[in-house]
This record gives C-alpha cells, structure tokens and sequence, in this order.
C-alpha cells in the first residue's frame, strides 16, 4: 500500500557522456522522490534519458552530480561493499530480458544466480525458493529446466520478473517492461506487477515511452524530454489536465476508441524531430516544436513548479 514515507529521493542528479569530444546531457538537474509502495511512471520519448536516469537510481551507472537516497542513506559515493545491500534492495527488470539471460542456463541457473550472489536460500532451500518464484510470477515449476528460448515473450518477461524478485527487493526500476509485447500480453503483465505490488509492498519506477501504457500501474507520472523532467503529477492529475504542451501532445496520441469523442477532442500536435542531445535548444528545450512558443521561450528555460498542489511543470505559460 503506498504510504507517506519516502524510499528514494533524487536531488539535482545529472549525467553526462563524453561521446567522440562531445558532450552529451543525457540527465539534467532532476529531483522527485518516490514514496514507498508507489509506482512513479516516468515517460517520454527514446533518447530522453529516462532509462538513463533509472540505471543512475540503481548505481548501474554513476551520476556526474547530484544525490540519491534510499530512506536516510546517501548511496551514491558508498564503496561496492557498503553499496552491497542496497543492490539487493533495488533491482531491474528489462524491456528484453531475453537479451538479459545467458542462453546456455536453464531457469533454475538464471534463477540461482541472484541467489547465489547474495548467499540467499542455501542448499534444499534453493529449489524450494525457485519453486515459489516461479509460481508467484504464474510459471510452472516443472519448467525449471528449460532454457530461455523455450517460453513466449510473455513467459521470458515473467521469468524476469521472477529474477528481480528473487533477493525479497523493496524498490524495482521497470525498464519497459511491456513495450515488445502485443497488447494482451502488455495488460497480464501490468496486472502481475500491480499484484506482486500489493502482496509484497513494492516500490516501483515504471519507464516507458507513451502515456497509455501507464495509466492503469501508476500513481504518479513524471514526464521527461531531452533530459529534463518537464510535468510531475498525480496520474489523475496528470490525465484531466495535462499542464504542459508536451504532455498534451503525448495524450493527443492516445487514440480514444469512440469515434465521436476522438472527433471533437482539441489534438495538440507537436511538429518535427527531437532535437540532438548534443545540441539542445536555449531556453525552453520544447520551444523548436511547441505550437504555443513565445519569445521568451527561446532565451529563458522555465523552472519546474508547483502550478496546483502536488501538479509540477516547467512552462512559462503558467
Ligand atoms: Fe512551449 Fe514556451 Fe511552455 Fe516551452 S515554455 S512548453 S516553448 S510555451
């Protein structure tokens, strides 16, 4: 159940790669937080930096600058040892995790794996502990000793979403989790991890690319272009009254199956590409496709604020 403590707390993170002499800003100067048993979506377009800033929560990579907390604990800048039980508490689960698995193991190995690396669930424990994943995650067991190429996108998800359980984590970075699944399979999926939520009091950031894959898992969603998180708000909030024209734009996209709603619905269409990460726009980042760009937006980047309580954005229209 979500409560009103918080489990992860970014401030002012950053990241930066040098790419042949060129700098890239894949994350710039963002700060959220997450409350425990909460699910914060963070959507927006690829190359925004969304997965980015999820590999930084987790210390896969490093930030350039900035802090992030677990409850009361700085965890960047802790050595691998001290860092080492914060990596049992926070895991990922990939958009391929097909890609993630070694080919050559079969599920009780993939599965061993966390395990092992923790010293978790030793000797007849092991398989009693695999046996109950794979049932929480609704494999069946006596399939243990297949490989990966043996199951279904969906099942491979599944089995993934076993591995990231495996060490009992308190926060899960779900890398879009669902983006290479048809459709029917994309709803079981959000409906395990909404159930694994509520039985284990998971914490979860959910990344994904469009708005109407979210709805349905989170509880706030925060909305990110070149870098920058752009609208911050409850999901209801966030639906109702998108504040920021690129949020607007995201929802346009949604196609809403009645006809006649679709029909009189005011579309906000945005025009062009995004621009280069190397090379971002002055002012507002938004302003070379926004159809409500002023002058001001070409020169001054607006702040990210609070326009209506708990409902943040960064536009100067507010
Ligand atoms: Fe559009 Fe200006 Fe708002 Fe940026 S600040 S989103 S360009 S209106």
């Amino acid at each position: 159940m979500k409560s009103s403590q918080t489990l992860i707390r970014v401030e002012n993170l950053n990241k930066t790669y040098v790419v042949k002499k060129r700098v890239l800003q894949a994350v710039r100067n963002v700060s959220f937080s997450i409350r425990k048993g909460e699910t914060l979506a963070l959507v927006g377009e690829s190359g925004c930096g969304k997965s980015t800033l999820g590999r930084t929560l987790l210390r896969l990579t490093e930030p350039t600058h900035g802090q992030i907390w677990f409850e009361d604990q700085s965890i960047n800048g802790l050595s691998k040892s001290k860092f080492l039980p914060y990596r049992r508490k926070m895991q990922l689960i990939f958009q391929d995790p097909y890609a993630s698995f070694n080919p050559r193991i079969n599920v009780k190995e993939i599965l061993s794996e966390p395990l092992e690396l923790h010293q978790l669930n030793k000797g007849s424990g092991r398989i009693t502990r695999i046996t109950e994943l794979l049932q929480q995650v609704g494999l069946n067991p006596d399939h243990m000793h297949r490989f990966p190429h043996e199951f279904s996108g969906g099942q491979r998800q599944r089995l993934g979403i076993a591995r990231a359980l495996a060490v009992n984590p308190e926060f899960i970075v779900c890398d879009e989790p669902v983006s290479a699944l048809d459709v029917s399979v994309q709803a079981q999926i959000i409906n395990l991890l909404k159930k694994l939520q509520s039985q284990y009091n998971l914490t979860y950031l959910f990344i994904a690319h469009q708005l109407a894959v979210v709805k349905q898992i989170s509880h706030r969603v925060a909305v990110m272009y070149l870098g920058d998180l752009v609208e911050l708000a409850d999901t209801e909030s966030l639906y109702q009254t998108p504040l920021h024209p690129y949020t607007q734009a995201l929802l346009s996209a949604i196609p809403i199956p009645d006809p006649e709603v679709e029909r009189k619905r005011a579309a906000v269409v945005v025009k062009g590409d995004v621009p280069s990460p190397f090379d971002p726009p002055k002012g507002c980042p938004f302003h070379t496709r926004c159809p409500f760009a002023m002058p001001i937006c070409q020169t001054v980047k607006p702040e990210l604020k609070e326009v209506h309580p708990g409902h943040m954005t960064s536009c100067h229209l507010y």
